[in-house]
């Protein structure tokens, strides 16, 4: 089956907000737990590692009218809070046993504090990440932090989270990364037969069903990518960067497909192939999981990395990927983004890679004025192309 078959069949339930994949679950599993995880990073493996399903939460994709949720957060809040906070006072989030929060930004903060108020019986538990990687306290600040994790973790599942368990399930997530860093790197250097919209499609389809069931998913997509007829080399190869947390529609990625601009980079799903390592299976998991959080060189504005720039770190990958320039596209009211933007504008500028700045809303279905900003990326490079544009192209991909 081609990838493009493949992903149409997946992409009718990838944005589902009724979650009919936990339901199916559940009924497979009589008395099992489902334990949703907020963005951007949570240890799914040790979710898995005591029997429960890992759901990621980020959202409605704009499949849910806010009608209750803006009694409780205010206009000016990012999407993606406001519509995770809809899905579970519309009663979508029913199944759904407990809730991680991560400490990213203030916002998340403050919807965790009313989840807890509409339904204090509903265990949530928030997890306090550190926020300084280079502290010489964060590595044992996470360890305990992780321990207190699993206690809550164990306390839901009502038994222990063994070592064992630990391993196995960190075996399973070291092979679903492994496949996904794959196939992000094909779409990178085979754009025309592997587009961005469907790598997109394929995380969301791993959102909630068992990592056992995403490997199988993903190994199917790998061979269906080999498989693939090339289709139309790209007119241009863009970054994007911004989307660590909110997640844009499909159909705004599909847009620019359609004008043959190819995504060759993406910060969606940061938490699903988190470091290019994988983890040891031999050793303490809590403190491996810790330097596997921490050891990451993943950048994003909720990751402080004080040795290094997020700039500088942004204009290696759009070097790395031999891209034309960078499309920073930013959830509306992200303050954690606003943060970072000046030191992104400001090496962008300084490194001479063309870029464009802007917002979306994961309900929003117009998309001709990015396309219209992207086409000015294609005209500085047709000006004056930069260092980085002495590509490769994928061999497979048609002129
Ligand atoms: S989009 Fe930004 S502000 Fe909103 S929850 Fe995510 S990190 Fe926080």
């Amino acid at each position: 089956m081609p990838i493009s078959a493949l992903t149409e069949i997946l992409k009718a339930g990838a944005d589902d907000p009724t979650f009919p994949e936990v339901t199916v679950w559940k009924k497979s599993h009589p008395g099992g737990k489902a334990i949703g995880c907020l963005p951007i990073y949570t240890p799914a493996e040790m979710i898995h590692a005591a029997g429960m399903l890992p759901v990621h939460l980020s959202g409605a994709m704009g499949r849910l009218k806010l009608d209750n949720a803006d009694a409780y957060l205010q206009d000016f809040v990012c999407s993606v809070a406001q519509s995770t906070l809809e899905l579970y006072l519309d009663g979508f989030l029913e199944n759904i046993d407990a809730v991680i929060f991560p400490s990213i930004c203030e916002v998340l903060r403050g919807v965790s504090g009313i989840w807890k108020r509409i339904d204090p019986d509903k265990p949530i538990i928030y997890l306090n990440l550190p926020q300084n990687y280079n502290s010489g306290s964060a590595s044992n600040y996470m360890i305990s932090e992780l321990g207190r994790l699993k206690t809550e973790l164990e306390k839901i599942s009502g038994s222990a989270i063994t070592d064992d368990a630990l391993f196995k399930s960190f075996e399973l997530f070291n092979k679903r990364a492994e496949l996904l860093n794959k196939l992000d790197l094909y779409r990178s250097d085979y754009p025309g037969k592997f587009k961005a919209s469907e790598f997109y499609i394929l995380r969301l389809a791993g959102r909630a069903i068992p990592v056992e069931e995403h490997i199988e998913l993903l190994q199917e997509a790998l061979s269906a990518v080999e498989e693939t007829q090339p289709r139309k080399r790209p007119i241009a190869r863009i970054v994007l960067f911004g989307a660590f947390c909110e997640r844009p529609p499909i159909a705004m990625i599909e847009a620019m497909e359609e004008e043959r601009i190819a995504l060759v980079y993406d910060d969606l799903f940061p938490g699903m192939h988190w470091s290019k390592d994988p983890l040891p299976l031999a050793g303490d998991p809590l403190k491996i999981l810790a330097d596997h959080y921490l050891k990451s060189n993943l950048h994003t504005p909720v990751v402080n990395h004080p040795e290094s720039s997020i700039g500088d770190a942004i204009m290696n990958i759009v070097r790395a990927r031999n891209a034309d320039g960078l499309l920073l596209a930013t959830a509306k009211s992200c303050h954690p983004m606003l943060h970072d933007l000046h030191d992104i504008f400001a090496t962008s500028e300084k490194q001479g890679i063309p870029y464009v700045k802007i917002e979306f809303e994961e309900d929003q279905q117009v998309f001709e004025s990015i396309i219209v900003q992207i086409e000015a990326i294609i005209e500085a490079r047709e000006r004056m192309p930069f260092a980085g544009t002495d590509r490769k192209e994928g061999s497979g991909d048609q002129k």
